[in-house]
């Protein structure tokens, strides 16, 4: 196993913290809850794409690249995060976002501009015409002797996903510090990396802990077909063959509502009660429907309640503020 082998440039503040969530379990019940605050990575007000960047811009940074292009939604917290990152290291950044200009320039989208990110409206969601495009834009500017570097949608790649196999080893080193075996971990998943991530540092760190993803933009299948084919491709990055077949991954994709990036009642809910209960922000986009998720399963009796899990805080709270609307 070579994860040390990889470059990576330490930008995000790390280890992040490891908080008990007692008031807010008094409030739902269930079992013993623990955050870990992935939201507080640092890179222009954080997130879990800190992790996965740490791994792809070394990768730009050997490269030797000078312009990174991204994509992602108008309140993409990775695409905010990749503008934050290629500023600090003396890079241009494109980003090329889905669907049409908005209105008004709020939440992620508003740091974009102020970060100087070129940003770009696709006129389409579709990533399988985006993510060409991006291609496109990047071979026009290997003409023009610039070298770009393209990360996917969520950075979610096998690379980008080592920041999550990593994250798991430092998660395992606070369980040891702080006396508690975790048995179960909650996120939200959208692109996948991130999950992908974790499923690869739990299987090799940590055989007992069972990954739960909540979905918030994919249905179950596909997205568990991503999953298996991004957490194998990571593992043999790393030089250890695994499989992960689909049906063993858990995730849940009852939770995303009308569409990704809407808001439901049950995820403002949730939010709402996260705030007043220990004053931590969660997303309406993400974080908000895996709480509700999570709540759900509680209220379920999915998980056993003599567990200890750890929901992971991904980030998100900057999007609050492209949504006031659905908070009056
Ligand atoms: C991107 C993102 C996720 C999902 O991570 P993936 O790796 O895309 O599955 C979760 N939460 C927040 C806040 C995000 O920005």
């Amino acid at each position: 196993m070579r994860l040390a082998g990889f470059p990576r440039i330490r930008v995000a503040n790390l280890p992040t913290p490891l908080e008990e969530l007692r008031r807010f379990r008094q409030a739902i019940g269930g079992p013993r809850l623990f955050m870990k605050r992935d939201d507080n990575t640092g890179l222009a007000l954080g997130g879990n794409k800190a992790r996965k960047l740490e791994y792809l811009m070394a990768d730009a940074l050997e490269k030797q690249c000078d312009v990174v292009i991204t994509t992602g939604g108008p309140q993409s917290n990775h695409a905010r995060m990749v503008a934050a990152l290629a500023r600090q290291l003396g890079m241009e950044v494109i980003l090329l976002l889905t669907g049409e200009e908005p209105k008004d320039w709020r939440g992620n989208l508003l740091l974009d501009h102020i970060l100087g990110a070129q940003v770009i409206f696709a006129g389409t969601k579709d990533y399988d015409i985006v993510h060409p495009r991006m291609e496109a834009m990047a071979e026009e500017l290997r003409r023009q002797g610039r070298r770009p570097y393209v990360i996917p949608v969520g950075g979610a790649t096998p690379l980008g996903s080592l920041g999550y196999v990593q994250a798991i080893l430092e998660l395992m080193g606070q369980a040891t510090d702080r006396g508690v075996n975790f048995d179960y971990i909650v996120s939200a998943t959208g692109s996948g990396g991130t999950m992908s991530g974790m499923l690869v540092g739990a299987r090799i760190f940590a055989p007992n802990l069972k990954v739960v993803g909540i979905s918030v933009s994919r249905d179950r299948v596909s997205l568990t077909q991503r999953l298996c084919s991004i957490s194998e491709a990571a593992a043999s990055l790393l030089g250890v063959e695994l499989k992960f077949p689909a049906e063993e991954i858990d995730v849940f994709d009852q939770y995303i509502g009308e569409a990704y990036g809407i808001p439901t009642p049950e995820g403002l809910e949730a939010i709402k009660l996260l705030a007043k209960t220990e004053g931590i922000l969660l997303d309406p986009v993400y974080t908000g429907k895996a709480m509700a998720g999570y709540i759900d399963l509680v209220k379920k009796g999915y998980f056993p309640e003599k567990a200890n899990l750890v929901f992971f805080h991904t980030g998100g709270a900057p999007a609050l503020f492209a949504m006031e609307e659905y908070f009056r």
